[in-house]
């Protein structure tokens, strides 16, 4: 039998290995390893797709998080929205700017940022009056795009900074607009694991403002003025590297040609079954998910943690996407504001299961993830 792979990261490149294997030796031949024409290329089919003026790439997602609080001056004094219910990298640039998080409950279908819980929020911190609301960062959790009309809303009302946490939404869409495009700023990652992903670290801005995109470009390469040692600004040395964007290329094509769809068939396939015995995801109508994760809801604790063994004890891989909500990382203590409601977001972590999900899961491997499950139940 085979072994069935969480993320399908090996066969990808066994399916891609001609082209990738190509492409890299033409990089390494060519010995522009840094700033080569690739990235520009990459730079160029991304903003294209997404809808977006510019796209900036970088060295990863969380330091595009950081480069966008930079260039928007967010700093001591800012109070940053976000959700409870993330990866730790959504929040943890926001301290290290100076500035304050605030987390937000999500809802308890869609797993994201509760629109209704961000404005509670930013009522309360007017009402301290300590601290200026500044930005909200929602993510599109698991591939599902946040609720931006609404989120659009509240955002305009008090005037904050809308920033995407596309990282893992690239691919994903609200009827015909494309995730990476919601924000004043979207920031994806091109880590291994994640939709569209590389062999290593990197990651991108989208942005329609040019005066901000300039900056973010300056930002990312030391803080550079009109050539090379011309220093202008304190910035980061955070680029993409010129073989990154060599993969990149070619499973950007594969992802967009093949990839999204193959997983969106794996979606309904697993959704027609444990619909019958569990919460499946729920995607809104004129919504589209990358398939980042397919996520389970289980009834508690015992139950989530007694199908994780079981499944393994059939050799399937499962994981729990997140154990821990934000408000209760160690590294915010004292830092974030006093949390508010956050009881969906704390259910999620002892409920949620997130199963083996890629475009290369063959029907023999979710007929047996199938009924590994339904031997559970
Ligand atoms: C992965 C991830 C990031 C950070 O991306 P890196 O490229 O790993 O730095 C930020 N936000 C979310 C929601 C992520 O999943």
């Amino acid at each position: 039998m085979n072994h069935i792979e969480f993320k399908g990261l090996r066969r990808q490149y066994q399916e891609q290995k001609e082209k990738i294997n190509e492409i890299v030796m033409r990089v390494m031949a060519q010995s522009q390893y840094i700033d080569g024409p690739e990235v520009a290329e990459l730079e160029k089919r991304l903003s294209e797709y997404v809808g977006s003026k510019y796209c900036i790439t970088c060295a990863n997602g969380t330091d595009a998080l950081q480069l966008v609080l930079i260039a928007n001056n967010i700093g001591r004094g800012d109070a940053v929205f976000i959700p409870d219910f993330t990866f730790f990298a959504t929040g943890e640039m926001i301290p290290m700017v100076g500035a304050t998080p605030v987390f937000v409950d999500v809802d308890p279908k869609t797993f994201n940022i509760d629109p209704v819980s961000l404005q509670n929020a930013v009522e309360v911190v007017l009402e301290e009056g300590n601290l200026r609301p500044t930005a909200v960062i929602p993510v599109d959790l698991f591939g599902l795009p946040a609720d931006y009309a609404s989120i659009i809303e509240v955002a305009k009302r008090y005037n904050l900074i809308l920033i995407e946490d596309a990282a893992q939404g690239f691919g994903s869409a609200i009827n015909e607009k494309r995730a990476c495009s919601f924000g004043d700023f979207a920031i994806t990652s091109f880590f291994p694991a994640k939709p569209l992903g590389c062999y290593g670290d990197g990651g991108a801005i989208f942005t329609n403002d040019e005066e901000c995109a300039c900056l973010i470009k300056s930002l990312k390469t030391h803080g550079q003025g009109n050539h090379k040692y011309d220093n202008i600004r304190l910035g980061m040395n955070s680029r993409l590297d010129t073989l990154q964007a060599a993969v990149l290329l070619v499973k950007f094509k594969v992802f967009i040609e093949y990839e999204l769809h193959a997983m969106s068939n794996i979606h309904a396939q697993y959704s027609e079954t444990l619909q019958n015995y569990v919460e499946v995801p729920y995607v809104p109508h004129g919504f589209f998910s990358c398939n980042a994760q397919y996520t389970i809801k289980l009834p508690d604790r015992a139950k989530r943690d007694g199908l994780k063994a079981h499944l393994l004890s059939q050799g399937i891989p499962s994981m729990v996407y997140y154990p821990v909500p934000m408000h209760r990382q160690r590294a915010f203590h004292g830092l974030g504001i006093k949390p508010v409601n956050l009881a969906n977001s704390t259910n999620l972590c002892s409920t949620v299961l997130s199963l083996p999900m890629h475009p290369y899961l063959e029907p023999d491997e979710i007929g047996r993830v199938l009924s590994a499950f339904e031997s559970f139940v």
